[in-house]
């Protein structure tokens, strides 16, 4: 779910790669507005569980899982700012490429390494609401990491023991 305005390019390619990597049917939704309400003006930050709130209401059955994408910059509970977020008993997560977006450091915008990090988050966010753990294997994809380094070292698909676990759920 496009949330407020998203490069369209990413998101379509994005949901063929999850669709056949994740063994899923990745549908892109209609974009809606980002919800006004979690707006923290003190912040200029977006309210993560509010979002995921305003998510689950617009999934169409219990079994669908919703995986909002903005552009603007969001946080959750203590936390300063957070890439991601998710609600497993919803099946709704939320990212921001924000901070995955090279600019946001002062360096050019680069394709090359703003699509593997949303690839990898996104990933992340879809298993674990499939019911995957994070794993601390660092070069797993599902490694636990809000750090972009720790990110950019990741590789891109499962390690084995993930791998074996992810037979046994499709
Ligand atoms: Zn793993």
């Amino acid at each position: 779910m496009p949330l407020g305005e998203v490069d369209y390019f990413l998101i379509n390619k994005l949901a063929t790669n999850l669709s056949s990597t994740l063994s899923i049917s990745a549908n892109i939704m209609q974009g809606v507005k980002i919800p006004p309400e979690s707006y923290n003006i003190m912040r200029s930050q977006y309210y993560a569980t509010v979002i995921l709130q305003k998510l689950e209401i617009m999934k169409s059955s219990h079994k669908e899982l919703m995986l909002g994408i903005m552009e603007e910059d969001l946080y959750a509970g203590e936390e300063h700012s957070v890439t991601s977020e998710i609600d497993r008993l919803t099946g709704c997560g939320v990212i921001s490429l924000m901070r995955l977006r090279t600019d946001f450091y002062g360096l050019p915008e680069n394709e090359k390494w703003v699509y593997p990090r949303l690839y990898k988050e996104s990933f992340k966010i879809v298993a674990r609401l499939m019911g995957m753990r994070a794993c601390r294997n660092p070069h797993c994809i599902l490694y636990y990491s809000e750090d972009m380094r720790d990110i950019d070292d990741k590789r891109l698909k499962l390690c084995d023991i993930c791998q074996r676990e992810f037979f046994k759920l499709v």
